[in-house]
């Protein structure tokens, strides 16, 4: 494939879940190279009949509008955008999939659809067609910032073995890097596949406008991908383990990331969340919360999002809410009157 090009052509659309964008980006990319789409709008290719590994990736993004983005290339290098953010989540592992199915590498390839709104297609297939992934063993996302991650923990319980793991990362001539991943598509497929992860496909900063990717490396694993040894592949059987390491902290509190932070208290709950996972369960659980009570809130259905991204960067809307003013709006009274409040897109809370 005509790398830069081709991959700069599609990352120039701005696609929201189900957004006209979206649906234009995968008439003209990705629909002339699948089977079929299923219910929910995945969009389904095999290479082989009879795969044993599926890819997969996401075509929706975190934009705020539906639309076209201008690209900015640093020395035909590095890509970025002026928009919310590049989209290059997942617009990466698109175009990987594209190249790897042109290529013939044997396959059950998924376009999921709805990824950054928690997960809708990936859920749809296990929950109504798990039948798509009778015979897969092993299940990889193109879908994770950085260069060398082979994700072995997704929100903190394993997905894959680590003789897997190191399998797939000497295939993919990377170290293995970061193990802990937060959620993406195969986390819906643990119960149904043997081994679940993701793997870093060069970009940084998502869901941010620092947002970028690194046009080299991108034609490295592409390079990679399309050549590697995948009948080698080894799927093993693993104990159900929870991570307990607290590793994630440093990703979003003590990096350089954190600088653009503007609420604090915010923030360390979210590490928190991530990095004790089961003691905030049982805190909310005591505290008689339900799963309901937070993914049906009212400040999620307003946002029309129940998947609260990170925010790295200078607020440009609204005013961020402090401590005392969000204690008032989730007081069981208040939460009816504050109509004003809402959820931008890089999940703050504002008044508006
Ligand atoms: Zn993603």
């Amino acid at each position: 494939m005509q790398f830069k090009e081709y991959f700069i052509s599609m990352m120039r659309y701005t696609r929201p879940h189900l957004s006209e964008a979206e649906e234009e980006y995968i008439e003209k990319f990705i629909r002339p190279v699948c089977d079929y789409t299923d219910e929910s709008g995945n969009l389904i290719c095999a290479t082989v009949s009879n795969p044993r590994i599926m890819f997969s990736s996401h075509t929706d993004t975190v934009h705020n509008k539906s639309g076209k983005q201008k690209l900015i290339t640093n020395n035909g290098k590095v890509l970025t955008s002026d928009s919310t953010c590049l989209g290059a989540d997942d617009g990466v592992g698109n175009y990987l999939m594209l190249s790897m199915i042109d290529s013939k590498v044997p396959g059950l390839y998924v376009f999921h659809r709805g990824e950054e709104r928690g997960g809708i297609g990936s859920m749809f297939i296990a929950e109504q067609t798990p039948d798509l992934l009778k015979g897969i063993e092993i299940a990889i996302a193109l879908d994770r910032k950085g260069k060398d991650d082979v994700v072995q923990f997704q929100m903190g319980s394993r997905c894959c073995s680590e003789k897997f793991a190191k399998q797939l990362a000497s295939l993919m001539g990377t170290t293995g890097g970061d193990m802990n991943g937060s959620f993406t598509d195969t986390a819906n497929y643990v119960d149904l596949v043997t081994e679940c992860s993701n793997v870093s496909v060069a970009y940084w900063d998502q869901h941010s406008k620092q947002e970028r990717c690194d046009l080299e490396l991108i034609g490295k694993i592409e390079d990679r991908l399309i050549h590697a040894n995948w009948s080698s592949l080894e799927a093993f059987d693993y104990e159900p383990e929870y991570d307990s390491v607290p590793m994630y902290g440093k990703y979003y509190s003590s990096s350089g990331y954190s600088s653009g932070f503007t609420h604090d208290t915010y923030w360390d709950l979210y590490d928190l969340c991530q990095r004790e996972p089961r003691k905030v369960a049982r805190f909310l659980d005591e505290a008689g919360i339900t799963e309901d009570d937070i993914m049906y809130s009212e400040v999620n259905e307003m946002n029309g999002n129940n998947h609260i991204v990170p925010y790295v960067g200078t607020p440009d809307s609204g005013t961020l809410l402090n401590d005392t003013e969000m204690g008032a709006y989730f007081s069981s009274e208040n939460r009816h009157e504050n109509k004003n409040i809402v959820v931008d897109q890089y999940g703050r809370y504002v008044f508006k």
